[in-house]
């Protein structure tokens, strides 16, 4: 299946990169993705709250991750996608990020109502 793919002003054909989710594991909570995003795709959230989502959530995975990386109660905040629908995939939260956090991928023409 092709992936959705835009035009630049110049009709050059360009593939967007949609974010996906964010390796929380990494994330300092400094806030450069949400200052850059013009979509409002993030928010922060407390660590702690985060972990309960997973609580809550099907993706055993990422909580076993979460689980081994030994994460405690410490009050502090993580980045978080909160509205991934609005992404654009302009990967400019990736080039701000300094601890390399955000997943993009594209998405296939099907997928694009
Ligand atoms: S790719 Fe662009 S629109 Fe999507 S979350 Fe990152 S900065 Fe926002
Ligand atoms: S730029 Fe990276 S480290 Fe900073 S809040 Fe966003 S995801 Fe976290």
């Amino acid at each position: 299946m092709e992936p959705f793919t835009g035009l630049t002003r110049g009709g050059t054909p360009w593939i967007p990169q949609f974010v996906t989710r964010i390796i929380h594991e990494r994330c300092i909570g400094c806030g450069r993705c949400y200052k850059v995003c013009s979509r409002n795709v993030f928010d922060l959230i407390e660590r702690e709250k985060l972990q309960d989502s997973f609580d809550n959530s099907e993706n055993d995975e990422e909580m076993e991750d979460w689980e081994e990386d030994g994460f405690e109660d410490d009050g502090a905040m993580v980045m978080t996608v909160v509205n991934m629908d609005d992404c654009i995939g302009c990967e400019s939260c990736s080039k701000v990020c300094p601890k390399k956090c955000h997943v993009h991928a594209p998405v296939t023409r099907d997928k694009v109502a």
